[in-house]
């Protein structure tokens, strides 16, 4: 496992120079031109990126992966192995959208391992994505869903706990919920 030139390795394909200090690119990942990737961000073994995609800094990607033209993550997303994106409603062999969907994943929010993103959906930050769902509506920030569709069964805490009665069990942060919009308490 030696890596070189910034932490890409040999055997991935890099065609970007728009990577961050501190990110590591593993091995069978392929990265085309116009991508850009933040700092501190782990691309792991076979991961694809297109050129319209945007990543924040410490970004986590599994392997198996590919991330579509039309893809916005923000900063600190964890994004599971085998998650599958789509940006096109009506997909037809050698047929081409005059533009794609573009699906945005806010800061912090994590999606379980082999869950499905239908495209032109935004998910808040610290949302929760719970394993093997296929998320086709807006998530709204801290929300914990899942499922087929995927549907929401809370909040979660920042730190990934889920909370009770708007609190943390785990580390005890209290938040608020004010017009369907939920808040962390100041401390
Ligand atoms: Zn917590």
């Amino acid at each position: 496992m030696s890596l070189t030139n910034s932490n890409i390795h040999p055997l991935a394909d890099v065609q970007t120079s728009h990577i961050g200090e501190n990110t590591t690119i593993w091995q069978f990942s392929v990265i085309l031109a116009k991508a850009k990737i933040g700092n501190n961000c782990n691309i792991n073994a076979l991961t694809l990126i297109e050129n319209d995609v945007v990543i924040g800094d410490n970004v986590t990607i599994k392997s198996g992966v590919q991330l579509w033209d039309g893809l916005r993550v923000g900063n600190n997303v964890f994004i599971g192995p085998n998650v599958t994106f789509t940006n096109d409603f009506t997909p037809r062999s050698k047929q081409r959208p005059i533009s794609f969907l573009s699906t945005v994943i806010n800061h912090h929010a994590s999606i379980g391992a082999n869950s499905t993103i239908i495209g032109g959906i935004e998910i808040g930050a610290y949302a929760m994505v719970g394993a093997g769902s296929v998320v086709t509506k807006n998530i709204v920030p801290y929300a914990l869903v899942y499922g087929n569709p995927a549907k929401q069964y809370g909040y979660v805490c920042e730190c990934g706990t889920k909370l009770e009665n708007y609190t943390c069990p785990a580390c005890l942060a209290g938040y608020q919920l004010n017009e369907n919009t939920l808040n962390r308490q100041a401390t």
